[in-house]
């Protein structure tokens, strides 16, 4: 398999390794969008969250949890996103998760980038229909995995 998160990435990245252990990893992402942008990684090529085991998941979210602190830090004005790369954007097939520090929230970014506005209080009955519509497409995600 070639893939770029894959083996011994302490010798394959050593200029850009930050840290790790036998179940994960950070290296500074190399097309960096802001410093100190950083991708984590769990050691074993795994596509999805939900492929995790428990213990991969608790050592990637702590990981997360720390480079948070350490970016608030470095950049005390922003806010570190957190960006899990496992949707239609993805780049690499090996989850892995960019935390770097950015100016704005998850609001300013949507609202900027997609012309909504930036906060807009929707109708009761509107949130119904979508938390409908979500509990539907689950359930026929259940069936369809049951089949
Ligand atoms: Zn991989």
């Amino acid at each position: 398999m070639d893939c770029p998160f894959c083996g011994n990435v302490e010798v394959k990245e050593t200029r850009r390794f930050v840290c790790g252990d036998d179940l994960v990893y950070c290296v500074v992402n190399f097309e960096p969008l802001k410093p100190h942008h950083v991708l984590v990684i769990p050691r074993r090529h795994v596509q999805r969250l939900s492929e995790l085991t428990p213990d991969e998941a608790h050592a990637l979210n702590v990981l997360v949890d720390r480079l948070v602190d350490i970016i608030s830090a470095l950049h005390p004005n922003e806010t570190p996103a957190i960006r899990v790369n496992h949707g239609r954007h993805k780049s690499q097939p090996h989850l892995h998760v960019h935390v770097l520090p950015s100016k704005g929230d998850l609001r300013d970014h949507i609202s900027t980038f997609e012309g909504v506005p930036w906060r807009m209080r929707a109708e009761d009955d509107a949130l119904t229909a979508m938390a409908e519509h979500l509990r539907a497409a689950l359930a026929d995600a259940d069936i369809r995995r049951e089949e």
